[in-house]
């Protein structure tokens, strides 16, 4: 694999780079740095944000820009505050060892006249929006003349913004260009149309297929009734305890309501949207960044140029109108080599629009089941116990408490205590799901079928037919009572389990649902586990010769030791 060195870069680059941690360039910058390093070349790099193309452009610009010289040299334009922000921190970070190169950043919404100031002090690079960087050429504040290099990141989402007008201006005037690099995650027409008329013979490069998402993304969707969608929202969330994510509505006004329900009902979320002022924005956002908000519900216009680390999922309460729109806002998910989830929330009649993204993403969709009540809050049993178990106890005078605990728990035995730290968590889900009803809706079904289902009642009740869905409760209801078989399987507590955490690794490995198990034994190095018979098969064919942490599973009849 190449190294930042072997790309032709400055030595204090390459330090630079290496002290933030960057061992190889990713794919852009690999195929940009060396072509960008030569000052004359126009190139369009077609890449998302995530794939690194900030430092693909920004670490060849401070190579090539005399330092010695205080006048603006480089021009970068971007659609919002919050992307002109990052490019400047990312500059920042691999001028460190430049002290000699100055960047700032112009953007509406803040003091002109502060921005004005920055620029005086002899800047050689601009990072800009649009509309700013007129208004400050019209003030006469900035000069385009000794401008070499322009960048034009994020060029899509600039042109969806109405911005094309004030694009061309700035490549209008600027009369001793030597080159333009344009970045971009789509390549709509207007944009090659802006590419011929103001770039020459410009070299491109995909990263990635042009159009198509980050292939990190899973995307997801859900199908359920219209009216359901909010409590379809609601169940995802709390199927995903440790989710960190941002949710996208079409208007404001869903962005507000959502916000506040979820607010009200105990939820750490935030709404953004342009009603907002720019502090109250920056409060959200600064909210969102600490954690202290796990989700933020927006809009697309207020979410643009958001570029917030380690995202886990990306939630489409509605498909948004533009299939573009999809490819940004499931771009903020699934960042720099991580892994996150798209997930949409649509209604049956919508299935065609779903298609219609499907053809631009060019990724599997995974059609989901709503989670049931009970799965929800055995999610949430689980992610609490593991949460308790991982509780840090090293901080702070626990041990002088212990004596205290123990005269105090001295009548109550250990199930006792942990039965009621669980009701005391888990009283909230538990009493909201306890009658929750199937959200999902399944091809074929009628409406009647739809609410029978949806209120828990089968067609039995009706005196219908009883159909596969009826007998599916009935399992769902029914302590297992059948005939039953051991396994063996060699792990045990050692491997890190304790009892529930198991239960759940079988389960999740093989697909099964906890009432075709009994009961289970489990030792150091190896467990016993009841299953209902008809039911072994499908367990052992799951869980035999897979490995967990680099060691193969074994499973079989504990009875005939044999493989079933
Ligand atoms: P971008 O596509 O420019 O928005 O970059 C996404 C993220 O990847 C940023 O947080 C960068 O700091 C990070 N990044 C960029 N290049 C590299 C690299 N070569 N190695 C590791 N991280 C990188």
């Amino acid at each position: 694999m190449i190294t930042f060195e072997q790309l032709g870069l400055d030595d204090r680059l390459v330090k630079a780079t290496s002290e933030l941690g960057y061992i190889h360039p990713t794919p852009i910058q690999e195929q940009a740095i060396p072509v960008l390093l030569g000052a004359t070349q126009d190139l369009i790099g077609l890449a998302q944000t995530g794939t690194g193309k900030t430092a693909a452009f920004a670490l060849p610009l401070l190579s090539i820009i005399k330092e010695d010289k205080k006048y603006p040299q480089a021009l970068i334009v971007c659609p919002t505050r919050e992307l002109c922000l990052q490019i400047v921190k990312e500059i920042v970070g691999f001028k460190k060892f430049m002290k000699e190169i100055n960047v700032v950043a112009v953007y509406g919404g803040a003091s002109i006249s502060l921005q004005i100031r920055d620029i005086k002090r002899g800047v050689q690079i601009i990072v800009a929006t649009p509309g700013r960087l007129i208004d400050l050429i019209e003030r006469k504040a900035v000069n385009l003349e000794k401008i070499q290099y322009v960048v034009l990141d994020e060029a899509d989402e600039m042109l969806n913004m109405g911005f094309q007008d004030d694009i061309e201006f700035i490549l209008k005037n600027t009369p001793i260009r030597e080159s333009t690099w344009l970045f971009s995650a789509t390549m709509p027409a207007a944009i090659r149309k802006v590419s011929k008329k103001y770039m020459d013979n410009p070299v491109e490069i995909t990263v990635g297929k042009a159009n198509t998402v980050n292939t990190s993304i899973d995307h997801q969707y859900y199908v359920t009734a219209a009216q359901h969608r909010y409590e379809t929202l609601k169940r995802l969330i709390d199927f995903n305890p440790g989710i960190y994510g941002i949710i996208f509505t079409r208007t404001k006004a869903d962005a507000q309501n959502i916000a506040e329900k979820l607010t009200r009902e105990g939820y750490d979320i935030d709404a953004l949207h342009g009603d907002l002022t720019q502090p109250q924005r920056d409060r959200v956002m600064k909210q969102f960044r600490d954690r202290s908000l796990q989700l933020l519900i927006a809009t697309d216009v207020a979410a643009r140029g958001i570029d917030v680390k380690e995202i886990t999922h990306v939630i489409n309460y509605e498909l948004p109108d533009d299939v573009e729109v999809y490819t940004h806002r499931s771009g903020r998910t699934g960042r720099a080599g991580s892994t996150g989830i798209c997930i949409s929330i649509i209604h049956s009649r919508e299935s065609y629009r779903l298609k219609q993204i499907q053809k631009i993403v060019q990724a599997p969709f995974n059609k989901m089941e709503i989670p049931s009540g009970k799965d929800v809050c055995r999610k949430q049993f689980f992610s609490f116990m593991d949460r308790l178990l991982s509780a840090d106890v090293s901080h702070g005078d626990y041990e002088s408490y212990v004596p205290m605990l123990e005269e105090r728990f001295a009548d109550i035995s250990k199930e006792e205590v942990l039965k009621r730290v669980a009701a005391l968590e888990f009283d909230r889900f538990l009493q909201y799901y306890e009658n929750a009803g199937d959200l999902n809706v399944r091809p074929g079904e009628n409406r009647a079928d739809r609410r029978d289902r949806q209120t828990g009642r089968d067609r039995r009740d009706r005196g219908g037919d009883n159909d596969r869905r009826g007998q599916r409760k009935d399992r769902d209801n029914r302590d297992f009572q059948g005939d039953t078989t051991r396994l063996f399987i060699n792990i045990g507590t050692k491997d890190g389990f304790y009892k529930a955490s198991f239960l759940q690794f079988i389960l999740d490995m093989s697909d099964l649902r906890k009432d075709v198990l009994g009961r289970i034994d489990m030792k150091e190095m190896n467990s016993w586990v009841e299953i209902d018979k008809n039911a072994a098969t499908q367990m052992v064919r799951s869980l035999d010769g897979k490995k967990f942490k680099g060691r193969k599973i074994r499973m079989n009849d504990a009875e005939t030791g044999g493989r079933r």
